[in-house]
């Protein structure tokens, strides 16, 4: 029966790691790499369990201090689960360490006579003595769990530890901040599916016909999609490149559910005579998604654990690859939201009509950048103004939810019609976050003078403390930086999802939309614009009350889009027996490696694809 594990145990574990590292590599002239990698990692994590009981004690004398000073207990807001993970964390550390004792306890035991087996106060000893006999290759797969489960402890402690300095330096509650979701979130991964991989949590989305579902087509998406990988050390610095020519290795996916099973690297280079991966292996995390930032060139952003948790950047992708690359990007959302049993910023759990649906993040701004940089927030409707002095930073997130489309109730995930600026007060008042949804529509203005910006008829929520919320429509929000620049950036940050939320609007069906139609055509020529086996999606949003066709290349590189009021529908109608040809307002989409441009003219109604329409497209009188 194991004993509970306390924060304090840290000390202890420590040193018995720095022990096992010792013991681990003496007597062995010649240690096969494998165990000096051992070693290296027994002394990292003794060193980090070092350091958790350094800045703990630190963090504790801070709040006896300030409590004798305020003459009030120290607030613990925020701290507690905080603490309760890093509990587990150190809990989690000494199975590690003891799976590692008794896994070298066990070759002692073989090469001692069974009468002279010494109690486990003294065996090191014998470790020491006897351990160059150990026949290391016939025990590689224990070897590798444990090397495998080493590595993330190191992993998650560092970044606990930075996450306490962090918000030391800061003085910032941070429960929205990427540190603290990424801690909570790789403890809930650790001991859900590392540990015991049997033992894997699955709700039941995913069926058939699902995104989750790993189909022949899709192993070959896989192979055949290249870009360039390159690691971020800091926002906004230059990129390091680590391959020009990466893929995904085939199956990567999984290794997010079955991580012992699918141990190696997720990506592959695909360089003639080149073998950029060699002895770097990139393995996915809990919050691991693949994420669009908010950039002029198209970028998306994955995290992934090697010595460290790393941001790694995927850009030069080929518009051709589009489909290819969103399928794979579909493929981890579709397991994140299966496997999700926590709410963080990446992914979140709500009640639904038959039971909870996951929301994961499809878009970001770049985190950090807003930090300490709004001065105000004032919300206005009618005559009320309410003002938010204060502020920790601002955040834009986009997801996709969970949903259903057409009538094969395949459920999939959906882009959501708005985005979330989120505005995090520092931890002082009852609210402890609003939330500002900005659609494709919404007016992005200048505000009074150079350092404020306008954001105009937007939905808006407070989340308080106690739990409850307040939601509003507001004329106006009004957000005042501390310099002209950030005001700059955060005008660019909104201009640039609103933008997004116009390019999912021209290409796919939105969450609570509803496919009128959907058929697969042969190639087309509008105007200038060709596309490549498309496919022909008559959407109806319940919002505007408003129909439109889609046809989207297969590959995804391209589309047309017609909005169809009610008053065309009835002239493409009429026109049916005229053969007068009827000029609805369209919009052409066009990506390249740059980004995508999208073009706005009358263009003529291509009635030769929806030729021997369907019982659906009967209804609409098309
Ligand atoms: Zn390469």
């Amino acid at each position: 029966m194991a004993a509970p594990v306390s924060i304090g145990d840290a000390i202890l574990l420590s040193q018995l790691a720095y022990r096992l590292g010792h013991a681990v590599i003496s007597g062995r002239k010649q240690a096969p790499s494998g165990i000096r990698e051992v070693q290296n990692q027994l002394y990292a994590l003794g060193k980090a369990l070092e350091s958790v009981d350094q800045c703990t004690e630190k963090q504790i004398q801070s709040q006896i201090q300030q409590s004798l000073r305020t003459g009030h207990q120290a607030s613990t807001e925020g701290g507690g689960d905080r603490y309760a993970a890093l509990g587990m964390m150190v809990k989690n550390c000494r199975d590690t360490l003891e799976q590692m004792e008794n896994f070298m306890s066990r070759y002692r035991d073989i090469e001692q006579p069974a009468d002279s087996k010494s109690s486990s106060s003294n065996w090191r000893k014998e470790v020491k003595a006897n351990w160059k006999k150990i026949r290391w290759t016939t025990e590689t797969g224990e070897l590798d769990t444990i090397r495998g489960n080493l590595k993330v402890h190191i992993a998650s402690l560092n970044l606990f530890l930075s996450g306490i300095n962090h918000s030391q330096s800061k003085q910032a509650d941070g429960r929205l901040g990427d540190v603290h979701s990424m801690v909570s979130d790789l403890h809930e991964w650790f001991t859900k599916n590392l540990k015991d991989p049997r033992d894997t949590k699955k709700r039941g989305v995913g069926g058939p016909g699902s995104t989750a579902t790993n189909s022949p087509t899709t192993v070959h998406h896989a192979l055949d999609l290249v870009f360039e990988l390159s690691r971020e050390m800091r926002p906004g610095s230059t990129p390091l490149v680590l391959c020009p020519r990466a893929s995904f290795r085939s199956g990567w996916v999984d290794s997010l559910v079955e991580p012992s099973k699918h141990a190696g690297s997720i990506f592959r280079c695909r360089c003639p005579g080149e073998s950029h991966f060699d002895g770097v292996q990139y393995r996915l995390v809990p919050i691991s998604l693949v994420v669009r930032l908010a950039r002029q060139t198209p970028v998306w952003q994955i995290f992934c654990v090697s010595d460290e948790i790393t941001s790694l950047v995927i850009t030069g992708v080929a518009p051709a690859d589009l489909a290819a690359l969103q399928e794979q990007i579909n493929l981890l959302a579709a397991s994140q939201a299966n496997l999700s049993a926590t709410n963080s910023s990446s992914v979140y759990c709500s009640a639904g009509e038959t039971g909870p649906i996951s929301s994961v993040l499809d878009c970001k701004s770049e985190t950090s950048q807003f930090q300490g940089q709004i001065t105000s927030v004032t919300f206005i409707s009618g005559a009320d103004r309410f003002m938010q002095h204060s502020i920790d930073t601002v955040h834009i997130f986009h997801y996709r939810t969970e949903g259903n489309v057409g009538e094969d109730m395949r459920r999939n995930l959906l882009h959501q019609t708005w985005a979330e600026l989120v505005v995090q007060p520092l931890a002082t008042g009852p609210t402890t976050r609003f939330i500002i949804r900005v659609t494709r529509l919404t007016n992005i203005v200048n505000g009074n003078d150079l350092r404020a910006v306008g954001v105009l008829d937007v939905f808006c929520e407070s989340q308080n403390e106690d739990g409850s919320n307040d939601q509003r429509k507001c004329d106006k929000v009004e957000i005042v930086c501390a310099t002209a620049r950030s005001a700059q950036k955060l005008r660019y940050n909104l201009e640039w999802i609103t933008q997004q939320l116009q390019l999912q609007y021209l290409q796919f069906p939105r969450l609570s939309e509803r496919v009128v139609a959907q058929r697969s055509c042969r190639d087309v020529m509008i105007d200038h614009l060709y596309l490549s086996s498309p496919q022909a999606i008559i959407v109806f949003d319940p919002e505007k009350q408003l129909h439109r066709l889609i046809l989207r290349s297969s590959s995804l590189a391209a589309a047309v889009t017609m909005e169809l009021p009610e008053a065309v529908l009835k002239r493409i109608h009429d026109s049916t027996s005229t053969g007068a040809e009827v000029m609805p307002q369209a919009y052409f989409v066009e990506h390249s490696r740059d980004g995508a441009e999208v073009e706005t003219r009358l263009s003529r109604f291509p009635r030769e694809l929806l030729e021997a329409p369907s019982e659906e497209l009967g209804r609409l009188s098309l």
